[in-house]
């Protein structure tokens, strides 16, 4: 089974999947594991993924890691996956393991100063309501509201938070539905990078994400891993596979689980570049016809 026929390096990609000890799959989770929700806090994984990364997770040959902007505990009840996968949160700020070990950076006080002062005007605007408290973050969310109300949001917020996040060389990121300020020295691509310090070079990786943030992953995974793009609509990536979800989703973990399951295990797997064929993919994608979504 293939999800996009015409893209060989995704078939090759699980193929070295298939001949390796060890492999390693890191997931975002909004938006590409589970479908976007006005209540965060209800956004469950599709249908049917929790289950294929439970088995993934049971054949002991794959890493299974989250990494997301959403705070590390917030997961665990949301995916109720046992055992608990490992969860980098706050863009990589936390990391919650699988034996219930947690560890977070230390946020210096002129962050905090300006973080505090960036709640204020967010207060000051009477916005408190759609603001998420992170460890060294602040966010505030606009999904379910209008487009008008979405720009009106977004257009106070940053009126206070740009002279703030430019005296203490804060970052202001946007996501799908909402924008977040946080420390310009920690993000998803740092994750990434301390994972991989931690597995071998010969590992095959892959790294799936929806929203703006995940392209820098897609940028220091290049040449390295598997960068797959995973939402409903094509946009400008620098990933090497699309997926619409939550069909080719599931197809996509269910191969990689098959592909884990097989017992014909070599010694060794040398590396083997992935290379993007994004015209094939799109081509591939609109042959499909559109999976069917519940993702907003
Ligand atoms: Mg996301």
């Amino acid at each position: 089974m293939t999800i996009a026929s015409s893209n060989m390096s995704l078939h090759s990609f699980l193929r070295r999947v298939e001949r390796s000890r060890s492999s390693v799959l890191l997931l975002d989770y909004d938006g590409t594991i589970a479908p976007f929700r006005p209540d965060r806090f209800r956004a469950f994984p599709y249908p049917g993924v929790t289950e294929l990364l439970c088995e993934i997770m049971e054949t002991g040959r794959t890493r299974v890691a989250f990494v997301t902007g959403r705070r590390a505990h917030d997961l665990p009840p949301l995916l109720d996956l046992t055992p608990v996968p490992e969860i980098w949160g706050t863009h990589g700020r936390e990391r919650l393991n699988s034996d219930g070990s947690y560890q977070r950076q230390a946020v210096d006080k002129e962050t905090l100063e300006a973080l505090y002062q960036a709640d204020l005007w967010v207060d000051s605007i009477q916005l408190h309501h759609l603001a998420e408290h992170k460890s060294g973050s602040l966010a505030v969310h606009w999904r379910g509201l209008s487009d008008k109300e979405a720009y009106e949001i977004r257009h106070k917020v940053l009126l206070g938070w740009l002279p703030i996040a430019d005296r203490a060389c804060l970052t202001i990121e946007h996501f799908d539905g909402g924008v977040e300020l946080r420390p310009a020295d920690c993000s998803k691509a740092d994750a990434l990078r301390a994972i991989l310090a931690e597995v071998p070079l010969e590992a095959p990786v892959a790294y799936l994400g929806d929203d703006e943030p995940d392209e820098r992953v897609f940028d220091a995974l290049r040449d390295r891993g598997l960068r797959v793009l995973v939402r409903p609509h094509w946009r400008a990536t620098a990933a090497d596979v699309w997926l619409r979800p939550p069909a080719q989703l599931l197809e996509f973990l269910s191969d990689w689980l098959d592909a884990t399951r097989t017992t014909s295990l070599e010694q060794s797997c040398g590396p083997s570049p992935v290379t993007a064929r994004k015209e094939d993919m799109v081509r591939a994608s609109e042959m499909n016809e559109p999976a069917a979504s519940d993702a907003r």
